[in-house]
């Protein structure tokens, strides 16, 4: 029994399900895939039927994400969700190997779109990886989608807008937050606004979270951030620091603050795995400090047939998600002949026209609060890089000194050797070479192998059986 995808849609955040949903319009018959049980992704995250969403995302946030699932719902009967279901290979062109509730099986596809999201930046000090210490996604996910809410004193740092989303999040869950750090200007924020007027709909998602700080007088402090997390068993003491224009520490302007629970984070950058496996060139982006694929107006990356939408492309958040999303969906189903030129050209006008004004909000967001090289270069030998196999700076700095100049020569120390083959050290110690003076053609991803997510064991004890959509 041979099934075959006329597209296959990895990942079903907002990226995704647009871009499903502009398939299924046109008719194409396509496979929507998500390790997640229900549709939504990071920022539109469900709970199970059974339970109701805790507060925590802002309510207009809230509304468009309904709507999208609504609008995804609706969209026709050519779709075939397969949820909770992890592309974890791709072993021949036009296949992924998929598991799912203990079964293997490949999806074939003519055309893929890969929306496999982004992941939190985080830039290390000494004491973070002590129990305690939580990325901000993962403690705002745990508030807003989970209905758990920390305990004991909650201290938060690191930038970008997931830091006052997810001390609004704390706050309004009824925890106590003893301090929000935040690595940029109030200057430097304050010029974001303009960038907002941009993307008007933006606007009462961010009064919403500042109006929810101002509201129980959380106050945030700007230019300053962690130098060490320290205690015994799990975090007990944060020392801040006052940050000058470069980001590096100003010394003896140090502040020790006692603490319970800390959240750290300094944006996002995009997971490039399966677009990786699959062959799809990527670059290093020197503004952004972080590896992208290489793609065209309409999403298409090096490999022929396969898109890239949404933060996996190039983090923008949730709204330039969709449109990217809508965008590549649209030129898939024209590409798969199910539209002329003249509809392509009529349909995607809208999302282009989007796509451009939500531009100038996303060079505003990365000029803001991409880490500048003083984050970095405070980074002591001692520090953890490589949490996976214990690899600290230290170890790394000798290998640069003797001459090392890539990523792939720095393997020896153990980075990036363990089971999620660099995907929180591969951008640290890439920023490390480049303050080395790598010359840019040297920075390059690493090379990942299958499973790109790690799995048990006994998701390959089964044999391999093909799925696909229609019959043949
Ligand atoms: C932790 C975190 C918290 C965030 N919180 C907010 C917020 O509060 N407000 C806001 O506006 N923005 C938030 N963002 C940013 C926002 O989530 C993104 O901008 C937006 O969701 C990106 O949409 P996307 O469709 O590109 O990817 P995502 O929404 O990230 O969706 C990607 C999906 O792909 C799936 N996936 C990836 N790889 C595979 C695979 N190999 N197999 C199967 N499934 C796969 C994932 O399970 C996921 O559901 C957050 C981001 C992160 C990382």
């Amino acid at each position: 029994m041979t099934h075959r995808f006329q597209a296959a849609v990895v990942g079903m955040g907002p990226a995704g399900m647009a871009a499903a949903i502009e398939l299924a319009r046109a008719g194409v018959k396509i496979a929507l895939i998500d390790q997640a049980p229900l549709p939504g992704g990071q920022v539109y995250r469900q709970p199970p039927g059974e339970f109701s969403m805790p507060p925590g995302l802002a309510p207009s946030r809230h509304n468009i994400g309904h709507a999208l699932r609504r609008e995804l719902a609706q969209a026709g009967s050519s779709l075939t969700f397969l949820n909770g279901a992890v592309v974890w290979g791709a072993f021949s062109p036009g296949t992924l190997s998929v598991h799912q509730t203990g079964r293997n099986y490949e999806v074939s596809y003519e055309k893929l779109v890969i929306c496999e999201g982004a992941q939190e930046r985080i830039i290390p000090c000494p004491g973070w990886t002590l129990p305690g210490v939580i990325s901000l996604g993962g403690l705002q996910k745990m508030i807003t989608t989970q209905g758990i809410a920390p305990r004991g004193r909650v201290l938060l740092a690191g930038s970008g807008p997931l830091l006052i989303g997810t001390a609004a999040a704390v706050v309004g869950a009824g925890a106590s937050l003893v301090g929000v750090y935040e690595a940029v200007s109030f200057t430097s924020l304050m010029s974001l606004g303009l960038g907002m007027m941009a993307w008007p709909r933006l606007l009462p998602e961010s009064f919403s979270y500042m109006s929810e700080l101002i509201f129980k007088g959380v106050k945030v402090h700007f230019n300053w951030g962690l130098k060490t997390l320290s205690g015994d068993d799990r975090v007990r003491e944060a020392t801040l620091v006052r940050l000058d224009g470069s980001g590096a520490p100003i010394p003896g302007s140090e502040r020790i603050v006692p603490v319970d629970v800390v959240g750290i984070g300094s944006g996002l950058q995009p997971h490039v795995r399966l677009a990786r496996l699959i062959g799809c060139r990527t670059e290093y982006d020197p503004d952004r400090r972080y590896f992208a694929p290489v793609t065209d107006t309409w999403g298409q990356s090096s490999q022929t047939g396969v898109y890239i939408a949404g933060d996996g492309g190039g983090v923008g958040g949730a709204d330039w998600s969709e449109v990217q999303g809508r965008i590549s969906g649209l030129h898939a189903s024209w590409s798969l002949n199910r539209m002329g030129c003249d509809q392509l050209g009529s349909f995607s006008s809208r999302w282009l026209r989007s796509k451009r004004r939500l531009q100038a909000y996303v060079n505003a967001l990365h000029r803001v609060f991409t880490p500048k090289d003083g984050h970095y270069s405070s980074i002591t030998p001692e520090t953890v890089i490589c949490r996976c196999e214990a690899v600290r700076a230290g170890d790394l700095m000798a290998r640069m000194k003797m001459g090392e100049q890539d990523l792939t020569a720095l393997k020896p120390s153990r980075l990036a050797m363990g089971p999620c083959q660099g995907r929180g050290c591969e951008g640290i110690a890439t920023e490390m070479l480049r303050l080395h003076d790598v010359p840019r053609e040297n920075l390059k991803a690493l090379h990942l192998r299958p499973p790109i997510i790690p799995m048990p064991l006994s998701a390959f004890s089964k044999h391999t059986e093909r799925v696909s959509g229609s019959r043949s």
